[in-house]
């Protein structure tokens, strides 16, 4: 190792993190004009039901197509968006195209149809619109609270603020129904869901990964629906790649299951074409 690594290393480092800082104030700015110039689009995840291989469900997830960066991830952008208080916006964006989607779905592919959509803690802070109208405006197009269900993550349910707590005994008061994301990273207390009316709850994909007969982590996806059965919600498996992850998933009685293996998550009229191949297992029922 040379003399002087330590000074390079940091030297290096300084640039870097400032560089990050201006990217970081540039997407910023970037998410704001992008969000006028419908450079948004969502993508829908197929939600598989194990035990029929029938499609009812779908998660939408956002994608951002800058002119300059190409495709940037979420996982990205989403962060930046709640820090700024643009994630607003975004997730009122984000809500409308979900419901127009699912009123269309609901009379084209299932009238049960049911789209999530993801919530973020900072939607539930700075809401200058709130979750009332969300239902209102489900209302208004006619359609049931039941067809949404809003996905939020463990550590809004540590928030203990009367404003979370008001929104989400709203969302169980209008009939939209709420999914617990990515269980098991976070810290989420049991006795939490029990408290709250939550649905679903989702097993992360990082439970999933390494399933196989005997992993602990088989042991621990098995615990994790017992439990959540008991407490009268259904579980989904989050991050299936491999039949063996479904099958073993299924043996231990999970309820829904999405990932790659069954899909990617697709443009609109793509779901529709993966839908109608997999038809046969979607039932039967006039249109
Ligand atoms: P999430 O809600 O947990 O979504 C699941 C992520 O796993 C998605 O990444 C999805 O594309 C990916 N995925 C699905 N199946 C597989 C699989 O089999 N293997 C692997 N390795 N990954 C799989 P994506 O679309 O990049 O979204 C990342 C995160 O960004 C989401 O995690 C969610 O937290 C956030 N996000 C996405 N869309 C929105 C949105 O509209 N609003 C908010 N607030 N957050 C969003
Ligand atoms: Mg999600
Ligand atoms: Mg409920
Ligand atoms: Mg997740």
């Amino acid at each position: 190792v040379a003399k002087g690594a330590g000074r390079n290393r940091f030297s290096f480092f300084t640039p870097a993190l400032q560089e990050a800082a201006q990217t970081r104030a540039r997407l910023a700015h970037d998410l704001r004009s992008g969000l006028q110039e419908q450079q948004f689009r969502l993508v829908y995840q197929p939600i598989v039901e194990l035990a029929t291989g029938s499609v009812h469900k779908a998660e939408a997830l956002i994608r951002w197509q800058h002119p300059t960066r190409g495709l940037v991830s979420p996982a990205h952008f989403i962060p930046i968006a709640e820090s700024s208080g643009l994630i607003v916006d975004i997730g009122e964006w984000v809500f409308q195209q979900a419901a127009r989607q699912v009123q269309t779905w609901r009379q084209t592919l299932h009238p049960d149809f049911q789209i999530s959509v993801n919530k973020s803690p900072a939607q539930f802070h700075h809401d200058g619109h709130g979750l009332q109208p969300w239902a209102s405006r489900l209302q208004a197009m006619g359609l049931p609270g039941a067809c949404m269900v809003v996905e939020i993550t463990e550590g809004l349910l540590l928030d203990t603020s009367t404003r979370v707590t008001e929104h989400l005994l709203a969302l169980g008061d209008a009939g939209i129904q709420v999914s617990l994301d990515d269980f098991g990273t976070g810290y989420s207390s049991l006795s939490y869901l029990q408290k709250f009316d939550i649905d679903f709850l989702k097993i992360d994909q990082s439970f999933v990964r390494h399933l196989v007969p005997g992993a602990t982590d088989l042991a621990l996806c098995k615990a994790i629906i017992v439990m959540a059965h008991a407490l009268g919600m259904k579980v989904v498996a989050e991050g299936v790649e491999t039949t063996l992850q479904r099958d073993l998933l299924t043996a231990a009685g999970c309820d829904y299951a999405q990932g790659y293996l069954f899909s990617h998550p697709l443009a609109a009229a793509d779901f529709e074409a993966y839908w109608s191949a997999s038809r046969p297992t979607n039932g039967d029922w006039e249109i």
